[in-house]
């Protein structure tokens, strides 16, 4: 087998460290290790392993995640779901154990129907919108969302277990908007309750609202960014600064290295060429790989200990940087992760864009290997 020549090593006591860390910020909470999109890039099973060993809940975006997550962490731990579309059977889901967020009107009845063909009893989170128009009912169609929920509760059909919001601006802890969300989820809270129904768990931060927003803290957090030790606002705090450390290493070996005179155009376009003589070496990853082409000319690396940068255009699966004189094809060249290394957040103000979506994006093609 030819090896891949970049990685990502994942260190999963890093995991449970940021996890420890929220769990210390935010104190009796019970806290939801988010792990959708393959655990934002960091692979879902290893990942989703290690947050048992200090989280109460996992949740993810798809249904569908939701029943591999299942498979991957076998029976009992508890998983969450918030997103389906009209016409899903929800069978599959009620038989793996799946709470779901119910948040239309035309999901309590979908989840009515799987809940007659299956014979079991739905575990629901009641999602209303806060302010984001976004998923969730309007606070308007609460009561009514609620009370159809409370016949079935009353017909055994469904157990309201949760009841939950997620926030717009959390990130920006002094603009006014979670104070106004944690408002409407007090109004809808009271709703819920004038409709019988008793939910136990009640949340709306995500990790800028655990960290930020102690209000917004109720009875569970649901950490995703923060467990990957990257901060939700870096302006707002680094993530080393909020006690977090990334998890994930991105690095590839070199595959070329040469010597260029000065006025050589590098990479499609030449949009960048060279002022004086240069030693630059080829990184194996590219766009396709989920290195962002907006960091063209900026991504900051380390290569044989010094801190240089991407020359020229991200390619599709390779990229050109400068390298100190001593290093050759072979040679390490890390792109980001935890330490003295720059980390995926750089990446991000490289490329403008957010460090949910460096890690996130990173390609299948890229090998994660495990180790902590
Ligand atoms: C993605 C997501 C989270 C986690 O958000 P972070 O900012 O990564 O902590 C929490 N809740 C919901 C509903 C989400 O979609």
């Amino acid at each position: 087998m030819i090896p891949y020549p970049a990685r990502a090593r994942i260190d999963l006591t890093a995991i449970g460290d940021n996890l420890a860390r929220v769990r210390e910020v935010v104190g009796d909470r019970a806290v939801l290790a988010v792990v959708k999109a393959d655990a934002y890039g960091h692979g879902r099973g290893p990942v989703a392993a290690a947050a048992l060993e200090k989280a109460d809940y996992l949740g993810v975006a798809q249904v569908g995640e939701a029943l591999r997550l299942r498979a991957e962490v076998g029976p009992g731990p508890r998983i969450l779901a918030w997103i389906y579309a009209p016409g899903y059977d929800l069978g599959e889901a009620l038989a793996a154990d799946v709470d779901l967020s119910v948040g239309a009107f035309w999901a309590i009845e979908a989840i009515r129907r799987a809940t007659s063909l299956t014979g079991v009893q739905a575990r629901l989170h009641l999602k209303v919108d806060t302010g984001m128009a976004r998923g969730g009912f309007d606070p308007a169609d609460l009561p009514a969302a609620a009370a159809r929920l409370r016949e079935l509760e009353a017909e055994g059909r469904v157990a309201v277990i949760g009841l939950w919001s997620h926030l717009a601006r959390a990130d920006e802890p002094d603009c006014g908007q979670t104070e106004r969300q944690i408002a409407v989820f007090e109004e809808a809270r009271a709703a819920a309750s004038r409709a019988g129904l008793t939910p136990q768990l009640c949340h709306l931060a995500a990790s800028g609202g655990a960290f930020w927003h102690p209000a917004a803290r109720y009875d569970m957090v649901r950490p995703g960014i923060a467990m990957y030790g990257l901060s939700p606002n870096p302006a707002v705090a680094t993530a080393q600064a909020m006690g977090l450390r990334p998890a994930m290493t991105l690095s590839a070996d070199l595959i070329v290295d040469r010597d260029v005179p000065e006025n050589t155009g590098i990479s499609y376009g030449h949009t960048d060429v060279t002022a004086a003589p240069a030693r630059l070496g080829v990184v194996p990853l590219g766009y396709a790989d989920g290195i962002p082409r907006a960091a063209s000319n900026r991504g900051p690396l380390v290569v044989g200990g010094m801190r240089t940068r991407i020359r020229g255009r991200v390619c599709m699966d390779q990229f050109v940087t400068e390298i100190p004189r001593a290093c050759q094809a072979g040679d390490t060249a890390y792109l980001f992760g935890g330490g003295d290394l720059p980390t995926a957040d750089d990446w991000a103000e490289a490329a403008q864009t957010i460090g949910y979506e460096i890690v996130s994006r990173l390609g299948a093609r890229v090998p994660r290997s495990y180790h902590g």
